[in-house]
């Protein structure tokens, strides 16, 4: 009889799972589930596990659907989309507020809108700040780019009070995913919000070639309060997946630009009319961002190109004649169907 329960962990090892009643144990996937590079079950997701008694291990027979996703393009595949965790309330980027990377920023901040969640923007390492004049400009700057919507929170590990505005955005019952580049003090962050070592440093650790060291385990750690956060390390590559949503989110003074454009598919290049263009030289826009913007478009376009090359790949092999148009027509139903 299959049971109910939740990835709780991801390491080196099968994934952890807790079942409703409490108990945490390890588990394969089913050799049906992950047969023909089928799913494989991440850091949130709702599984239905079976437990045969003559087996140590629990089998994952199925992954229940998932309502939200954290997804990247896979940095080891052409162009097929990887899933990092599932069904969460809050994506929190955090950056060192001595060392912020405006242009990463932007990039993550994207993924996060992507994702639909509720998002927030966490400034590590206060303590680390050249001087108070470098740390509010710092965070003004940071303001300005993600709008008034999004809340930036700065921090500090040695300041109590700012961990404390911090487990404040974590309502009870909710789940927050948190995610930025290596070394930024996620896992301090965690650590200080469930009180306890949890993540211990430790833990299996992975060389990331450039000599530094990251930990490899995603693991969903419960607060006092109820909420629960998983620390999203290792992830190095953010390539964008689908990201129509998430620019639009993440540039939505370009996106409100935009549609003062002559154009309504006005590309911001040569288009006569083009407020966004406009806004650059009249210095309304700061070049970097629009570059910056122009960027990430190009990139999510380039991969869209890709992945329709290679669903007409697929379709021309093998090269048979063209069939009549109705008959193609219910063959794509039918595959809509199945998924
Ligand atoms: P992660 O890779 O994002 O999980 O980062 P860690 O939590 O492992 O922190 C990386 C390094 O930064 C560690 O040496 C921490 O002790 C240090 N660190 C974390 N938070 C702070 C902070 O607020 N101030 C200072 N000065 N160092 C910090
Ligand atoms: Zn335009």
């Amino acid at each position: 009889m299959a049971m109910r329960g939740e990835v709780v962990k991801l390491d080196r090892g099968f994934p952890l799972i807790r079942l409703e009643d409490g108990t945490q144990l390890r588990a394969e996937h089913a050799v049906s589930l992950v047969k023909g590079g089928g799913e494989r079950a991440v850091v949130g997701d709702e599984v239905m596990v079976d437990v045969p008694e003559e087996h140590d291990k629990a089998i994952i027979v199925e992954i229940l659907p998932r309502w939200r996703t954290f997804t990247r393009k896979d940095p080891t595949e052409r162009a097929l989309p990887q899933v990092l965790a599932a069904n969460f309330d809050q994506v929190i980027v955090a950056q060192p507020i001595n060392d912020v990377n405006l242009r990463r920023l932007e990039r993550e901040l994207v993924l996060a809108f992507e994702t639909g969640a509720q998002v927030a923007v966490v400034l590590t390492k206060a303590d680390l700040a050249a001087n108070f004049q470098q740390m509010t400009e710092t965070e003004q700057q940071v303001r300005a780019l993600v709008g008034p919507e999004v809340p930036v929170l700065v921090m500090s590990a040695q300041d109590g009070a700012s961990v404390e505005a911090v487990r404040a955005l974590m309502e009870p019952d909710t789940m927050t995913i948190l995610i930025g580049r290596s070394g930024v003090g996620k896992s301090s962050l965690v650590n200080l919000l469930a009180g306890s070592q949890l993540q211990q440093t430790q833990e299996v650790r992975e060389a990331d070639g450039k000599g530094r060291h990251t930990t490899v385990s995603r693991q969903i750690v419960p607060l006092p309060n109820g909420a629960r956060v998983v620390d999203m390390p290792g992830v190095r590559g953010l390539g964008l997946w689908e990201a129509e949503e998430g620019l639009d989110a993440a540039f939505s003074d370009i996106a409100a630009l935009a549609e003062q454009c002559r154009f309504r598919d006005c590309r911001h290049q040569n288009e006569p009319g083009c407020a966004v263009r406009a806004a650059v030289e009249s210095g309304q826009l700061s070049p970097q961002r629009f570059a910056s913007y122009q960027a990430l478009v190009q990139e999510t376009h380039a991969l869209k190109q890709r992945r329709e090359e290679a669903r007409w790949m697929q379709k021309e092999q093998p090269p048979v004649r063209k069939r009549p148009h109705s008959a193609k027509r219910s063959n794509l139903k039918k595959r809509g169907g199945k998924r």
